[in-house]
């Protein structure tokens, strides 16, 4: 037998969302927090017309949308670092980082792939438990040690969607050491309305050790195409292209990118969209008896402990997936007004 890493047999295979459908054929997938609208035609011109060119292989240096990028947030080029997905730039600050006995700290829970990242890089997760549903930055800051390279902050949360306000965060960001890299996952940033949660690009500019993950995959609607960036001082942005598999970013993924970022205002529309759904769903839950903690994501969460797995259940009879984290809640991404109100008959139905 081949020997493999003794790390492998601790870590959880990934499970991909099950699809489910009503007995009447209806299916609705709120389990992934993709976007429910369809890709735009504008987008989808621009990669039949890429795929002109995939005989070749992409710009490696994805000049182009590198650009766009930079453009768009008014950073320089040398800020940004580009990966197959912003779950791959995470992969990458992990390899950039770990080194055996090196420490991340993140909240816990919190995205489903850091524990897997660190894991398979090598480096030792710190867990610090959410209070409540929220970050709690001050044990955070505690569980930072000489050990410690790397903080993932996740806001909004995945799967609490809560998030954390600007002077709490920047009270954490002031106590963490300078050779600490903090991470601000914004995979979310687009759904954020609550002026008081900050735009990481404004706080990183004065901090050479914070920097800031953005994907295409949510808001602009590529999770297929798997596209995602880092902004950060030219020091943690050149350590993360070190990291890149060659030619990771293909080129349907490079010109999807650049097409959205030119169809921004339509995109952008289709968010707020999704954001009035957000409020219509939550309040229409708090109505049904829910306790829903506040979100600046495309989701929401419950907190259903032992009832988990049963809720997701009676949402499959309904034709809703759902994201269950058994023994702890569900978190339910927000959809098209049919979508949504499948899942609010499911929701109040469990009540009963
Ligand atoms: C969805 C998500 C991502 C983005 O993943 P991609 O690899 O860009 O598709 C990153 N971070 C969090 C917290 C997410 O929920």
């Amino acid at each position: 037998m081949p020997r493999f890493r003794a790390i492998l047999d601790t870590m959880p295979a990934y499970r991909p969302g099950k699809a489910v459908a009503a007995a009447d054929g209806r299916s609705y997938k709120l389990s992934s927090n993709e976007s429910p609208y369809d890709p735009l035609p504008s987008v989808v011109e621009a990669i039949a017309e890429g795929a002109r060119q995939i005989h070749r292989y992409p710009d490696p240096g994805a000049i182009g949308l590198t650009e766009a990028i930079a453009e768009r947030h008014g950073v320089p080029a040398s800020h940004i670092a580009l990966g197959a997905g912003s779950v791959t730039v995470a992969q990458q600050l992990f390899e950039a980082v770990g080194e055996p006995g090196a420490e991340v700290v993140y909240a816990w829970r919190s995205f489903e792939a850091y524990p897997l990242l660190a894991d398979l890089s090598g480096v030792t997760s710190v867990r610090v438990p959410l209070a409540g549903e929220d970050h709690d930055l001050d044990a955070m800051a505690e569980a930072v040690t000489e050990r410690t390279r790397m903080v993932f902050v996740c806001n909004p949360n995945n799967p609490t969607g809560t998030s954390v306000r600007r002077a709490q965060l920047e009270s954490f960001l002031d106590r963490v050491p300078g050779d600490v890299l903090v991470v601000l996952d914004e995979a979310y940033r687009e759904y954020v309305r609550d002026a008081d949660v900050p735009d990481g690009l404004t706080l990183y500019r004065d901090r050479p050790n914070v920097c800031v993950l953005r994907t295409f995959s949510k808001a602009y609607g590529l999770a297929g195409l798997r596209v995602g960036y880092l902004i950060g001082h030219e020091p943690v942005a050149a350590a993360i292209r070190k990291t890149i598999i060659p030619f990771a970013v293909n080129h349907l993924a490079q010109v999807a990118a650049v097409a959205s970022l030119r169809a921004e205002d339509e995109l952008l529309e289709r968010v707020d969209r999704v954001v009035k759904e957000r409020t219509r769903v939550r309040e229409a839950l708090i109505a049904q008896g829910w306790t829903v903690p506040p979100t600046e994501a495309n989701f929401v969460w419950l907190r259903l402990g032992d009832r988990t797995l049963d809720f997701a259940a009676a949402c499959a009879v309904e034709g809703v997936a759902v994201r269950p984290f058994a023994g702890e809640g569900a978190r339910v991404s927000i959809g098209d007004p049919e979508a949504n109100d499948a899942f609010l008959k499911a929701a109040a139905a469990f009540l009963e």
